[in-house]
């Protein structure tokens, strides 16, 4: 199947940019361009910004039971034409065809759950103090038009958890969708156009990320900013929103510690945090990335884990068989190449990988590290990518203080058979989401977010929604 051009979804229509700009996009398995994706302009911003603020006042009439009938068709929409979404998904950021497909089932996924959920915004009556007849209520209201920002790890995923929320609360948005992977994107927001969302209610954007964001944010019509991306990225847009006291939720970057105990079920570990960890070629918020094993079975899991490393199939994503496709983008490369370099510098062993494959393409191997420095980049900065740094720790304590060590707070694993530990480390460890004895399994119901650095706001469970609703007290007395 072809790999379409893409436009700009406008006041429920596809557009060119008014001037005609567009930029490439390129295929990360061979580097060869594939398409074009529109780059607005500042006139087809305001554009966008009219239309949310039509689609708003239409939308926020609408009841949940509307809203509820329009997501799930568009859930449907997603789940009929999940092999095509996916194919432009690998083509354009590079992971295996069979994650592409899980990622566009789980939208329809998210969809559905937060239709049903949009049911569930309730107020309540509080008793009053007066002895006037008086009721007083607190009710919730959507926000307002919502400006997003997300980017090209999840194509799907990263816009969907904020469309789904912000429509179920009844606000219209404007998605800064990634440039580097817009098809997947605007193929989701087809199925909301199919499924009879009035024009206005969603639009889409490509340009020029600081540009966009810059306008919107500071746009009297924009009510909430939403983002994902960077830390470093995540706070200056916070910061522009504080400075026009715009509602804000960033979900940022992470370092996820995995913490194996002297009594953890090593292949279990092994299991669970391999596959996590080359997962979309490691480039996922919460892919673990900082493997703290105790010195008892600290040999045994490294060499585990390298011989998993070494066993995947790296390759197209839409080749048969292949586990782990190319990084996304060029950048991603040149970071594992200094990462990996600096790791070495600074006395880590290399147990698997640790270079590029090929010339053409952004392949990097699976990677594992052994007896990785404190002070080398990769136990510092989010690597992002499918390298395994792994050092050994005495005891939990120890372990746990390097958790925590860094500013982020996003995701964190742990493996252990005492229930002891289980109990200090859920209290202790200082992340969003912490997963025992099992892989990272975030779904719809449940809350996703980071704390300290890593951002705040949800994009899971009934907080997601709390993100598009303003809360107000209203007391009426008779006259
Ligand atoms: P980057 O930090 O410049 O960009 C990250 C994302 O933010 C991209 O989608 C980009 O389009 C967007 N962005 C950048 N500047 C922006 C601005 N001023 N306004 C609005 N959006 C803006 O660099 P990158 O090379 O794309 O990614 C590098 C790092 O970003 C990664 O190492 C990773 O730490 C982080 N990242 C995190 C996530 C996540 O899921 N939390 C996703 C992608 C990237």
């Amino acid at each position: 199947m072809g790999y379409p051009d893409t436009q700009l979804f406008i006041n429920g229509e596809w557009q060119h940019a008014a001037d005609g700009r567009s930029l490439p996009v390129r295929n990360p398995a061979d580097g060869r361009e594939i398409g074009r994706v529109a780059h607005a302009g500042l006139a087809d911003l305001d554009r966008a910004l009219e239309s949310s603020q039509r689609g708003f006042v239409a939308w926020r009439e609408f009841t949940p039971a509307q809203r509820s009938k329009v997501m799930r068709k568009a859930a449907e929409l997603m789940r009929a034409q999940a092999d095509s979404i996916a194919t432009l998904l690998t083509l354009e950021q590079g992971k295996p065809l069979s994650e592409a497909k899980g990622e566009t089932l789980a939208a329809a996924e998210i969809i559905e759950w937060f239709a049903e959920e949009g049911f569930r915004v309730y107020g309540r009556i509080v008793p009053h103090r007066s002895s006037l007849s008086t009721r007083q209520m607190v009710i919730k209201d959507p926000v307002g038009p919502v400006a997003a920002f997300t980017p090209w790890n999840f194509p799907i995923n990263q816009v969907v958890r904020k469309v789904a929320a912000a429509l179920a609360a009844g606000c219209s948005i404007i998605v800064k969708a990634p440039e580097e992977t817009p098809a997947s994107p605007a193929a989701l927001v087809k199925a909301f156009q199919e499924a009879g969302l009035p024009e206005g209610v969603l639009n889409l954007v490509y340009g020029d990320p600081a540009e966009i964001s810059g306008y919107l944010i500071a746009h009297p019509v924009i009510r909430k900013v939403t983002f994902t991306g960077s830390t470093p990225v995540g706070k200056q847009l916070a910061s522009l929103a504080g400075t026009h006291m715009k509602r804000v939720s960033m979900e940022l970057g992470g370092h996820a510690p995995v913490i194996v105990c002297e009594d953890a079920d090593i292949d279990l570990a092994v299991k669970c945090a391999g596959a996590a960890k080359f997962r979309n070629a490691g480039q996922v918020c919460i892919s673990p990335t900082r493997f703290l094993v105790h010195e008892s079975i600290r040999q045994d899991f490294a060499h585990a884990v390298a011989d998993f490393a070494r066993g995947l199939k790296t390759g197209d994503g839409l080749a048969e068989g292949t586990q782990m496709g190319p990084l996304a983008n060029s950048r991603r490369l040149s970071a594992m190449s200094e990462l990996h370099h600096d790791a070495v510098n600074k006395g880590a062993k290399v147990l698997a990988g640790g270079h590029r494959i090929g010339d053409v393409g952004n392949f990097w191997a699976p990677t594992v590290l052994d007896d990785v420095a404190l002070d080398a980049r990769i136990f510092n900065d989010e690597p992002f990518g499918p390298m395994a740094a792994i050092r050994g720790f005495e005891r939990l304590e120890e372990a746990i203080g390097e958790a925590n060590r860094l500013p982020y707070g996003l995701a964190g694993y742990a493996f252990t058979r005492s229930l002891v530990n289980a109990d200090i480390l859920s209290r202790r460890v200082e992340v969003g989401m912490l997963w025992m004895n099992m892989p990272a399994m975030p779904s719809a119901e449940l809350p996703f977010g980071g704390v300290r650095d890593s951002g705040y706001g949800s994009e899971g469970g009934p907080e997601a929604l709390d993100c598009y609703l303003n809360v107000r007290a209203v007391a009426i007395a008779h006259a």
